[in-house]
């Protein structure tokens, strides 16, 4: 390893691209028989920053490499800035496409020096601009004093580095990025998050990253595309999608709820746990009651719901709590900032904020 981690050069150096906007119209995807992206439409802003999420498998990568231009549609087309780049009537090379493509593994070359790798993406400038280029993107990632070193003296976060000044040394009006911080530990992913999403943002490009890591897409996004089996689930802000998912699955993926069956009677859900609000539902619709961890309290034994404390854990801001209540079948989970005030194994009172809950309709018999 070589140098510090955590250096980065002075914010406001990058330079500024001229972002393009990314548009998906009908585009599908088959490998043979097998289909995996369907008719999917979508539509990036100039200098907007997306996250594509959604298990493993859905479709992600598959989209980001059509966008490249490293695969071609089976149906539909890809715009940039309104010109077709894939589709029935053309076809533009990914590199002449303006993109930069960032891999997970960052596919560094390993024979070739930092300042080679940054050079590599800059073929097609004059070679004292490229110079230039390739001397500024590494000053900006703070990596100007490792130029002459080969990917193997670095650590897994200088060379994360390395391939985003691959990326953005040539200012690509689109940038597309697949797990690009899940190969660094967890301490060092949040200092690296930060820094490549105030680079990129500087720089104004157009962004799509791919990621499976909610948390990690709210974070970086203005807006989360939530893809399942091949198609667009849910897309809008990232409150939205955390507040108002579209249906049981789009939630499970933002909380760990507990989650808690129930009936609705009289326009409200009834459960283990007594009624809760929801709305628009019919009389006998068997739900799903969704309550997050920080919806439970606990109050003194006596109020509310008579629960007994199972288990606390530590977890730095807030404790972790295990506490059973008597008809459900699993304890309770509840994140509490004052949880210490609770011994385990004492009975306690439990209270649900309606604030932190969500029904969901279930299907099915
Ligand atoms: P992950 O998060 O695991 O990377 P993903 O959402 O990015 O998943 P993709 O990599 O797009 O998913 O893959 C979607 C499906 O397409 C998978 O079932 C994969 O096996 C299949 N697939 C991808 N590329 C090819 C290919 N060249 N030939 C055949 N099948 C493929």
């Amino acid at each position: 390893m070589a140098g510090g981690m955590f250096r980065w050069g002075q914010r406001g150096t990058a330079g500024a691209a001229i972002p393009a906007r990314l548009t998906l119209q009908g585009v599908s995807k088959s490998f043979g028989a097998k289909s995996i992206l369907k008719t999917l439409d979508l539509d990036i802003e100039a200098g907007e920053i997306v996250c594509l999420l959604g298990p493993s498998g859905c479709g992600k990568t598959t989209l980001l490499r059509l966008a490249a231009g490293i695969e071609t549609p089976t149906a539909g087309r890809i715009l940039l800035d309104g010109r077709e780049v894939a589709g029935p009537d053309h076809f533009v090379e990914p590199e002449n496409r303006g993109i930069g493509l960032m891999f997970q593994d960052y596919a560094l070359f390993p024979h070739l020096t930092v300042r080679e790798n940054v050079l590599f993406g800059l073929t097609a400038f004059p070679q004292d601009m490229a110079e230039t280029a390739a001397r500024r993107a590494l000053a900006r990632v703070g990596l100007e004093t490792f130029a002459d070193v080969y990917p193997e003296q670095l650590s897994g976060g200088e060379q994360q580095r390395v391939a985003l000044a691959r990326v953005v040394a040539p200012r690509p009006g689109v940038v597309l990025m697949d797990e690009p911080f899940s190969n660094l530990d967890r301490r060092m992913r949040d200092a690296v998050r930060e820094e490549t999403v105030a680079l990129l943002r500087e720089m104004g490009a157009t962004t799509l990253i791919v990621t499976h890591d909610p948390e990690e897409a709210m974070r970086i996004a203005d807006r989360i595309v939530l893809m399942r089996a091949g198609a667009v689930a849910q897309a809008g802000r990232p409150d939205a999608l955390y507040r108002q998912p579209v249906d049981l699955e789009a939630a499970r993926f933002f909380c760990d709820f507990n989650e808690i069956e129930g009936v609705v009677r009289k326009g409200r859900a009834e459960t283990q746990l007594g009624f809760f609000d929801a709305p628009g539902l019919h009389e006998g619709t068997r739900v799903m009651v969704c309550i997050r961890p920080q919806g439970v309290r606990l109050r003194a034994a006596g109020f509310c719901l008579p629960g007994r404390l199972l288990a606390r854990r530590f977890a730095g801001e807030v404790d972790l709590l295990e506490i059973a209540v008597s008809g459900l079948e699993t304890p309770l989970k509840a994140r509490l900032r004052d949880g210490q005030a609770f011994p385990e194994g004492s009975d306690v009172g439990v209270d649900i904020d309606p604030h932190e809950v969500l029904v969901f309709a279930l299907s099915g018999p």
